[in-house]
């Protein structure tokens, strides 16, 4: 059986990715950006052990409205094992996948020989918000990020093209 620890969960939100979405916020980051939205979420304890399973059937509840699921928190990477199964089961319900990441695509991809459970989430993700928060370039009139030096990411592209292609919402 597998788990993910989840800080929170809201079933429809327009703020976290491109139109409707679920959004699955889980626990634990190493990141400690100044400013950070969810801190109390850098715990690894904070929240609940849920079953991918529960998560999943939650998601469904929502479908046909949402368009999509988003998973932030915390730091999804450091979960990266489950939220790939969770992915994979999401996208056959023709669902795309949003993520926020505290690492950088360019991070990630210099991590996956020593790491592959980041390529494998990685290769569910449609969309890739990436990089830490940072108060000094914080810019509330952002869409779907909380500072400028992050960037939101066509993944198929940049893994197809070896490099990052944004993607424009
Ligand atoms: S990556 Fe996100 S959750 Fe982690 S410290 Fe930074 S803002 Fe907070």
């Amino acid at each position: 059986m597998n788990y993910l620890q989840v800080a929170g969960f809201l079933d429809n939100s327009l703020t976290n990715g491109q139109g409707l979405r679920s959004v699955v916020f889980v626990s634990g980051c190493n990141h400690r950006c100044d400013g950070c939205h969810n801190e109390i979420m850098q715990d690894f304890a904070y929240g609940d052990k849920v079953l991918i399973e529960e998560v999943l059937e939650r998601i469904k509840s929502n479908i046909p409205v949402i368009k999509g699921v988003t998973f932030s928190g915390g730091e999804p990477f450091e979960q990266a094992q489950d939220l790939s199964k969770l992915a994979s089961d999401t996208k056959k319900f023709n669902l795309n996948i949003w993520c926020y990441t505290g690492f950088t695509f360019e991070e990630i991809i210099n991590n996956i020989s020593y790491n592959k459970q980041w390529m494998k989430l990685l290769n569910q993700i449609d969309i890739l918000v990436d990089g830490k928060f940072e108060e000094s370039k914080k810019d509330s009139k952002l869409r779907y990020k909380g500072s400028s030096n992050q960037r939101i990411i066509d993944v198929k592209r940049s893994l197809e093209k070896s490099e990052v292609v944004l993607f424009i919402p």
